[in-house]
């Protein structure tokens, strides 16, 4: 493969990555977004794209010393905390600016019934006396939901890999979700538990205001802990000053 020339690596496979990638292209920084290649049809960022792992923290910063961009942005989702403490650990070894673009998690709000709990594990077993158990979180973690009493109606973009437990209802599908929709699907599927990660932003948000006005309980995951010591925002527009300020 040709060296790859960016100013910036984005680490991305969100919402905000792909905006920043826009906002960075619309002001002429040269811009290489990187995506782990997760989903079969991904939603491509404007700018240049590399897609696949670069091989631990080691072959993040072997592939940033090579390239050389000026700065790295972790524009990657909340849950993704693995290449999130490769890009700490190898902005380091190589002196890479680095910064970690963070969406707000969600607040609870007056109507809602929510549950929190630390891991997928811990969901499953919160749910456990359920009839019908909506799982909202990847298809990645499905695996933690295989021995729920319940009716599992699971949401995934591309399907999950193992197979589902037979009974298991999967439906194939990509945010973002209207309320109204959303509010359909779980009164056509009984739905009577939502079990999500707190992933925040608005993509995938209708979920909650749904089990709010149908006074559905939903099992929220916690966030893994960020990193110490990294520049950190919560908008894309914070993490475009941040750029524009190299
Ligand atoms: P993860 O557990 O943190 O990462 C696992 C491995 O996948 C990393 O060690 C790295 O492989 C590779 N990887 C992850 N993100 C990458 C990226 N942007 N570019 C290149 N390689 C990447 O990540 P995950 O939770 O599986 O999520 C994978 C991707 O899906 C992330 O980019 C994330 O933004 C996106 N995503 C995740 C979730 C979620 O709930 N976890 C939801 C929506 C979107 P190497 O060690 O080989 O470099």
């Amino acid at each position: 493969m040709p060296p790859v020339t960016a100013q910036v690596l984005v680490l991305g496979g969100t919402g905000e990555a792909r905006r920043l990638a826009a906002g960075l292209v619309a002001e002429g920084v040269e811009v290489l977004s990187s995506l782990a290649g997760r989903v079969a049809d991904p939603v491509l960022p404007e700018g240049d794209v590399r897609i696949g792992g670069f091989g631990g923290a080691a072959g993040l910063a072997g592939w940033l010393g090579e390239h050389r961009p000026r700065a790295v942005v972790d524009a990657t989702h909340p849950f993704a905390a693995q290449i999130t403490g490769n890009a700490v650990r190898a902005a380091a070894t190589t002196g890479t600016p680095l910064l970690r673009l963070h969406r707000p998690g969600w607040t609870a709000r007056p109507g809602d019934d929510w549950r929190w709990v630390d891991s997928l594990a811990e969901a499953a077993e919160a749910v456990a006396g359920f009839g019908t158990v909506f799982v909202t979180t990847g298809r990645q973690g499905v695996g933690a939901f295989a021995g729920v009493p319940g009716h599992c109606l699971v949401r995934s973009v591309d399907p999950p890999d193992p197979e589902l437990p037979a009974g298991t209802t999967l439906l194939l599908a990509r945010g973002p979700f209207s309320v109204a929709d959303e509010v359909a699907l779980m009164r056509e599927h009984r739905v009577d538990v939502v079990v999500t990660k707190d992933s925040g932003g608005h993509l995938t948000e209708a979920k909650l205001t749904a089990a709010r006005e149908l006074g559905l309980p939903v099992v929220l995951v916690r966030r893994p802990p960020l990193p110490a010591g990294v520049d950190t925002v919560a908008t894309v527009e914070d993490a475009l000053a941040w750029v524009r300020a190299r």
